[in-house]
């Protein structure tokens, strides 16, 4: 990119400006290290000032028909959509994430608006039998006041409106932070929300680093919730900052998904799944396959394939059309991949493919690591244990059920299961002893809209999606209402 590139102002409570701070932060395009933008950097004046003016602004928000509301998010996805290919390359340039990928996600992002805004006008409450004549009890609906969300890089377009959509549709204000690497994406939503008409006061996106805009945003008062998608070490520091204010905090934090095949699968199918679902957004999703056991009787006709699927991918340019897989996200990020590789293979593992950075020509700059298979690896291996968050699959073979739910639960983490099976009883017994906030039998994923995507165990609190999720971003008033006299 060129060396004149404009610095993207912040939006604080609806007005664009370079923050109080003045300061400035370059965003690394990954596949080759170039510059992808220059965004204004947030200061916790900023932040006080946004939650500020969120709490002014959100009463006639919040006061505005469900019907409005709605409204506006429909025309964000409508413009989300007019815009599709703009957002798909600043995904591509601030993540790396192949361009297909990419528009996979403009269209997650833009159906969030339009599924949330459903539910915005379909919210109820409850009516009781009061205990007296002539009265009654209603529990009702209200907005949560100011929402306060911080997310990852991962998927830096969706996520935006993933927290954006539910906080709006329920009536609220919403003050979010982008991740440190991928501010753009969320900041070209910003511009959208403003056109689509949300008010003056009630969105601001601040970019900055998370130990201070973040901490910032959850010690603020005037801040009712936090929701946050990020890691288990980010997330246990946003709960005692919550815990402190006493408000609750919704997390989506890591995962360690296990994806199980058994004989009886189709071989075909569970192999391209697994391979998809560990290779999706470069390997860097909290739902993909991160570690794939397999019925001892099919390991090695298993393995056999997978090796020759990774190997077929194309790895590159994730702006060319044909590319499945690009770079990781950033330097430190491809350090901690090669760590694991690294230490699998030194405690004994067996390398199958790849196990290296990626050289030569096409990657002379980015951080490209290769499409690795590991077996024979040792049961505490780091590669089984910590989430890889890479293109790196540690295929073991196990000997039957119980033994396959064993692997599958040692973990700390609890988001995501696969399930390869065609026998019925069986994907009955699996699905219940998985200890995982979510299942996907015979089917990759990742996870849909109207679903409860909440992680058990480390992987989180609370939740995102669904009318579940939705839930989570009003509160109860329970009236007692009465019309009898004395
Ligand atoms: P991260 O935790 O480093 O950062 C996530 C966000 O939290 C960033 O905006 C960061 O600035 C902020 N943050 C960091 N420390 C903070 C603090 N002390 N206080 C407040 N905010 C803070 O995670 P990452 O590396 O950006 O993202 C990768 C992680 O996200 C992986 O673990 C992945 O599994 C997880 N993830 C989970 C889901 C899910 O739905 N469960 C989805 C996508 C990603």
């Amino acid at each position: 990119m060129s060396e004149q590139i404009t610095t993207s102002p912040l939006l604080l409570a609806g007005r664009w400006t370079e923050g109080a701070g003045g300061a400035t932060v370059d965003v690394e395009n990954p596949a080759d290290e170039g510059l992808a933008g220059r965004v204004a950097v947030a200061t916790e004046a900023d932040v006080e000032s946004a939650v500020r003016e969120a709490t002014r602004a959100q009463r006639a928000w919040g006061a505005t028909p469900a019907v409005e509301r709605a409204a506006v998010l429909l025309r964000l996805a409508e413009l989300i959509e007019r815009d599709g290919e703009r957002l798909a390359r600043i995904v591509v340039s601030e993540v790396g994430k192949p361009i297909r990928e990419a528009r996979g996600e403009v269209g997650g992002a833009a159906n969030f608006c339009r599924y949330f805004a459903g539910l915005a006008t379909s919210q109820g409450g409850e009516i009781m039998p009061a205990a007296r004549r002539d009265a009654e009890v209603l529990v009702r609906r209200e907005p949560i006041g100011v929402v306060g969300a911080i997310i990852p890089w991962n998927f830096p377009l969706a996520l935006t409106t993933r927290k954006l959509a539910p906080a709006l549709a329920a009536g609220n204000a919403i003050v979010l932070k982008p991740a440190e690497l991928t501010p753009l994406s969320a900041l070209a939503i910003a511009e959208l929300a403003i056109e689509a008409g949300v008010p003056e006061g009630i969105l601001s996106v601040l970019p900055g680093p998370g130990s201070v805009i973040g901490a910032a945003i959850v010690r603020t008062p005037g801040v009712g919730l936090v929701t946050m998608t990020g890691s288990v070490r980010a997330g246990r520091s946003i709960l005692h900052g919550a815990a402190e204010r006493i408000i609750p905090a919704s997390l989506e934090l890591g995962g360690k998904a296990p994806f199980i095949v058994f004989a009886d699968a189709d071989l075909e199918q569970a192999v391209a799944s697994a391979v998809a679902t560990r290779m999706m957004n470069n390997g860097q999703a909290c739902v993909c396959n991160e570690r794939t056991y397999v019925e001892a009787s099919i390991h090695g006709e298993f393995v056999e394939r997978y090796t020759a699927a990774l190997e077929a991918l194309v790895v590159g340019d994730p702006s060319a059309e044909a590319t499945e897989v690009g770079p990781k996200v950033s330097a430190p990020e491809l350090a901690n991949v090669e760590r694991i590789v690294d230490a699998a293979v030194a405690a004994g593992a067996k390398l199958v493919t790849g196990g290296s950075r990626l050289t030569g020509a096409g990657y002379e700059r980015g951080h490209w690591y290769a499409p690795t298979l590991l077996t024979e690896v040792a049961a505490d291996s780091p590669v089984l244990r910590e989430e890889v968050f890479g293109p790196v699959t540690p295929i073991v073979a196990f000997a039957d059920e119980a033994e396959a739910v064993r692997m599958a639960n040692d973990t700390e983490f609890g988001l995501s299961s696969y399930l390869y099976t065609n026998d019925y009883g069986r994907v009955m017994r699996m699905t219940a002893a998985l200890e995982s906030g979510e299942v996907f039998v015979n089917r990759g994923g990742p996870e849909e809209v109207v679903g409860f995507h909440a992680g058990w165990g480390e992987s989180g609190l609370g939740g995102d999606d669904g009318t579940h999720g939705f839930e989570l971003y009003s509160r109860r008033k329970t009236v007692y209402a009465s019309w009898g006299g004395a």
